[in-house]
């Protein structure tokens, strides 16, 4: 079993970026021991389903959001998440990266939009520019939802090919969610990688929330710039 995936979408990037598994988790001591890079080099925000957006560069004291963006080189950034999407972010013009934690309620406040906002309003990234990645995550097949979910997640998203019915269950896929929002705020589809897995389905290679039922284990996604 791989400790890690790395989107091909990445391959010609100077940056590391790679979603974890159970085997390699979130904890900053083990993507520290995989890694080679120093712990007080990865960053994680406090994550509380915000639509918070921060910008990390040398000043690594915890703060509260569920996105976090860099310009700072030889610094990860990740995300923990546990069938919640996470979403790595990368401008190769503008020089800018950074990892989004996008479970229901951060899909419907419009956390990735938000991200991509404080791209192009801060960094002014060009939104064609940007490359990016959506983590596994629990997929159509085992995310049911009550209609106010899929209500709420679509005040930000609009209508798309995101929910599907089975018998009385909304399914809701936000993964493909976050994708529309992405395609709606100008990136372009053929630069965008979504992992076909779903972390309910794949419970040994997987944290999964709903599967066991509020385990607190968490895999991650991190991303970062370095020159060499
Ligand atoms: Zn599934």
């Amino acid at each position: 079993m791989s400790r890690i995936i790395s989107p091909g979408i990445f391959r010609r990037s100077k940056i590391k970026a790679f979603f974890t598994t159970k085997k390699s988790a979130s904890a900053g001591r083990t993507i520290s021991a995989l890694t080679d890079i120093p712990e007080n080099r990865i960053y994680k925000p406090v994550q509380k389903h915000t639509d918070n957006v921060i910008v990390v560069g040398y000043d690594m004291k915890p703060r509260v959001a569920d996105a976090v963006l860099t310009r700072r080189k030889g610094i990860l950034v990740g995300v923990s998440v546990a069938d919640c999407v996470p979403v790595l972010v990368y401008d190769p013009v503008r020089m800018v990266c950074g990892s989004v934690h996008a479970g229901w309620r951060g899909t419907a406040k419009g956390i990735l939009k938000n991200t991509l906002d404080v791209m192009t309003g801060e960094f002014f990234s060009n939104p064609s520019d940007i490359i990016m990645a959506i983590g596994p995550a629990i997929r159509w097949c085992c995310y049911s939802v009550g209609i106010e979910v899929l209500e709420s997640v679509m005040s930000s998203t609009g209508d798309g090919d995101y929910h599907t019915k089975s018998g009385n269950r909304i399914c809701l896929d936000l993964s493909s969610a976050n994708r529309q929002q992405a395609l709606s705020m100008g990136v372009d589809e053929s630069k965008i990688w979504m992992s076909d897995e779903c972390t309910y389905c794949y419970p040994e290679r997987y944290y999964s929330y709903r599967y066991s039922r509020g385990s607190m284990g968490r895999q991650g996604g991190f991303i970062g710039m370095f020159t060499d």
